[in-house]
């Protein structure tokens, strides 16, 4: 992706950026660019885009044809405008929040029950997780999500860095999602909860698991003879 600091530092909540293409109206691309756009079961990022004290809210951010492209709630911005961008800061660190502490919950899902994760969806307010397995009482349920609590505790660092891409596929567990196999690139960027889990990935998380706060169960729902999904949130 063209500039993507999201990807770089994923604290960075405001930059200076320069309109580059007007693709209709109302969505544009950036010399740079701090809103994740969604995907990998992470929803997009929102905020706003100032240019001369005008406000642009911005509502949506997607990837197409390898361009990042934000959906703004107004038309007047041309191309060669200097802006300023601003995250809806507590939307996203929350978002972080929840994706470091979905990799923890699914990796400790895998080790307990030994299911693999075949969908995921992070919300601001929730996370929902879709896996196959036989034995799926409470009990069980309630066990993973507290050993998971117990590794948050651990106060890990995450560290984010590029593998080779054939070097990365010899890493255990390295595509937890069954359906994401990575792209077809030769670098693939890493995401390590030190000493919890190593996923292949491209989403904003936290730099140490003591943000993360504590997952808590929602809902437990049989979607099918073997399908099943979980709701949890953060607390705080
Ligand atoms: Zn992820």
């Amino acid at each position: 992706m063209p500039n993507a600091l999201y990807l770089v530092d994923s604290y960075a909540k405001s930059c200076e950026a320069k309109v580059e293409k007007l693709i209709s109206p109302v969505e544009i691309t950036l010399s740079q660019n701090i809103f994740y756009p969604r995907g990998g079961g992470q929803p997009t990022d929102t905020g706003k885009i100032m240019r001369n004290g005008e406000i642009f809210a911005v509502t949506e951010v997607y990837k197409k044809d390898g361009e990042i492209i934000h959906k703004l709630g107004s038309s007047g911005l041309a191309v060669g405008d200097f802006v300023t961008c601003e995250l809806d800061w507590e939307r996203r660190y929350r978002l972080m929040r929840s994706h470091t502490g979905a990799h923890i919950l699914s990796a400790v899902m895998g080790r307990e029950t030994g299911a693999l994760i075949t969908g995921n969806q992070l919300d601001a307010d929730k996370t929902r997780f879709d896996f196959s397995l036989e034995n799926f009482d409470r009990a069980l349920m309630d066990k993973v999500l507290q050993k998971a609590n117990g590794e948050i505790a651990k106060n890990a660092n995450v560290k984010i860095y590029s593998l080779p891409r054939e070097e990365a596929m010899k890493i255990e567990g390295i595509v937890k999602l069954a359906s994401a196999l990575p792209p077809a690139i030769s670098m693939l960027r890493i995401v390590e909860i030190e000493g919890i889990d190593t996923q292949a990935d491209g989403g904003t998380h936290v730099k140490n698991t003591s943000e993360i706060g504590r997952l808590e169960l929602i809902k437990m729902e049989n979607k099918g003879a073997q399908n099943r999904r979980i709701q949890f949130r953060l607390v705080p």
